[in-house]
């Protein structure tokens, strides 16, 4: 056949060649060493945590070593589509500080130079590269229909035999220029497939970033390279695309690992280089005795707007990430308590291959760790930052008084051993509603081994009684002197050597102003609380209280 003829009966619109692609998007000027990666997801809208992890992990690579991250967008599926799904996949890396180099950073914006970044958009280059193969002799138009292909699905599952179009099945591998021209004449819609030259005895192997070396057999099947509207398969784009856009690693999930057998042929076929490859193993969770995928459908926390929502600090979530790729981080983060997570060096062989496991406890305690060590103007603001959006009540409430709020968070906040109260930002709400009087609504959790009778003797005698102008030495030692008017002892100790002359000691004094105050048996510093809240507060708290027990 004169495959002349037949390119130019199939893409008579296609005028460059490869050459003149090489040439627009030349080799980059990269120091050695440098990985030019990319994250490239469906815009499906919805930005999973395994997205997440999958661009932490190649902006990571890439960016540890001098070189560029990429986000090109593969809307080559439009069955998956959704309106705008762009924006929730760029907000959410943008929200978790995942710098993007090229490709998309805004939902109308790209930058680079080897764009565009949108699949959709590259329809002549991939026709291009097809049109290319088809003069190699190492392309094909096939006609069959979706009922035929179906057919020889049913006829393979039957005998057992390998799925897909190839030796036998391959109908359409060896029509003739006629035949074809005179089907493109009546309209028959066509896919463009690979004339595979595979050979089922023969074995491929590679190098896996994470799994190290790995033996399959090769690709014999004739995939489809362009869909019947030209617009080419994820197998074809992925080849085309990272070779014109300089990817030198092609970091992505374990549900491609047996695509590498097509993915290595097709770099073959097209004489190009092929890319290094490295696949992540997905995120697990415990369900029951079992481990299981998390769902996009049953785990809220799949999504990674879940995060955003709840308030995790956005470094905690990145952190507890890094954590899952390396488990060495957490080593890292107890040398080097405030570095940065840019500054942990993340080392692909070092990463799991079987799944990770995701604990969303573990991940609380990780932010409750970092919250800790933070300043309590930090926690303002960040707290702050999350109402905005979330939380209107605790917006308004915050914003009023920014040094009250400060004060809040500066409770216990010693360097030494800081309280690890908060994880994430819905949680100050609840954690310091007692600071708030329209969120005050106190159930009284009474100490257990006082009467009442003493508990409001206690509370009745110091609502007159709070002097803001003490330090905490001067307030303790009015506290037991309290005490001792009310015939508790003045010091624990004390108590403990007569246990049975007392009611109570200091400490039960303090617990009954605590909860009289905060309606909680636990709080942080009972000082810093009523000099938060102030006298006549303290004074308003205690009457309730008396009056309510
Ligand atoms: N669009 C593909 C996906 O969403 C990308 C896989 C890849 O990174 O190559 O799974």
């Amino acid at each position: 056949m004169n495959l002349a003829d037949l390119g130019q009966l199939l893409f008579p619109h296609i005028t460059k060649t490869p050459e003149d692609y090489f040439k627009l998007y030349p080799k980059r000027n990269l120091p050695e060493g440098a990985k030019v990666t990319r994250f490239a997801p469906s815009p499906t809208g919805f930005l999973h945590i395994g997205g997440l992890f999958a661009a932490l992990i190649n902006e990571r690579l890439a960016h540890q070593s001098g070189g560029v991250f990429m986000l090109r967008i593969e809307d080559t599926d439009k069955k998956r589509e959704v309106e705008d799904g762009v924006s929730g996949i760029i907000d959410g890396l943008n929200a978790f500080g995942i710098h993007i180099d090229e490709g998309f950073v805004a939902k109308d914006k790209q930058v680079g130079e080897y764009g565009t970044y949108l699949q959709s958009e590259r329809a002549e280059i991939y026709q291009t590269f097809a049109k290319d193969l088809l003069l190699k002799g190492l392309a094909y138009p096939c006609f069959c229909t979706e009922e035929e292909i179906s057919e020889i699905r049913a006829t393979q599952e039957a005998e057992k035999e390998l799925p897909g179009y190839y030796g036998k099945y391959a109908k359409c591998r060896d029509l003739t220029f006629e035949q074809i021209k005179e089907k493109i004449e009546q309209g028959i819609p066509y896919v463009l497939r690979l004339k595979s030259p595979g050979n089922s005895e023969k074995r491929i192997s590679f190098k896996d970033g994470i799994r190290g070396n790995i033996e399959m057999p090769e690709n014999i099947v004739d995939i489809v390279l362009l869909k019947t509207d030209g617009i080419p398969t994820y197998h074809f784009a992925h080849a085309i695309d990272d070779t014109l856009m300089g990817t030198t690693h092609v970091i992505r999930g374990d549900e491609w690992i047996s695509s590498v057998p097509i993915h290595l042929q097709l770099f073959y076929c097209l004489s190009l280089k092929p890319p290094k490859y490295a696949h992540i193993a997905p995120i697990m969770k415990m369900d029951g005795d079992s481990k299981r995928k998390l769902s996009k459908r049953k785990d809220p926390e799949a999504s990674v707007s879940y995060y955003s929502e709840e308030g995790y600090p956005k470094d905690g979530v990145i952190e507890y990430l890094l954590n899952l790729a390396n488990s060495n981080f957490e080593d890292f983060k107890k040398q080097n308590k405030n570095a940065d997570w840019r500054d942990f060096p993340l080392q692909m062989n070092k990463m799991s291959n079987s799944g990770c496991l995701f604990d969303l406890v573990k991940m609380n305690d990780m932010c409750k760790n970092k919250i800790a060590l933070k300043s309590a103007e930090w926690v303002y603001d960040e707290a702050l930052n999350w109402a905005k959006d979330y939380d209107k009540e605790l917006f308004g409430l915050l914003k009023a008084d920014k040094e009250y709020g400060v004060k809040l968070f500066n409770f216990d906040r010693n360097p030494e051993k800081p309280r690890k109260d908060l994880g994430k930002w819905n949680e100050v709400k609840e954690t310091f509603s007692y600071m708030f009087d329209s969120l005050f609504n106190p159930t009284y959790e009474l100490p257990q081994n006082l009467n009442v009778e003493d508990i409001k003797k206690i509370a009745s005698a110091y609502i007159d009684r709070y002097n803001p102008s003490l330090n905490k030495e001067e307030w303790f030692n009015d506290l037991k002197d309290l005490a001792e008017e009310v015939g508790f002892a003045r010091e624990v100790k004390e108590y403990k050597q007569n246990p049975d002359s007392f009611p109570g000691h200091v400490g039960d004094v303090s617990s009954v102003i605590r909860v009289g105050v905060t309606g909680r048996m636990k709080s942080p510093d009972l000082h810093g609380i009523l000099e938060a809240l102030g006298a006549d507060e303290v004074k308003r708290r205690l009457e309730k209280f008396v009056k309510e027990i």
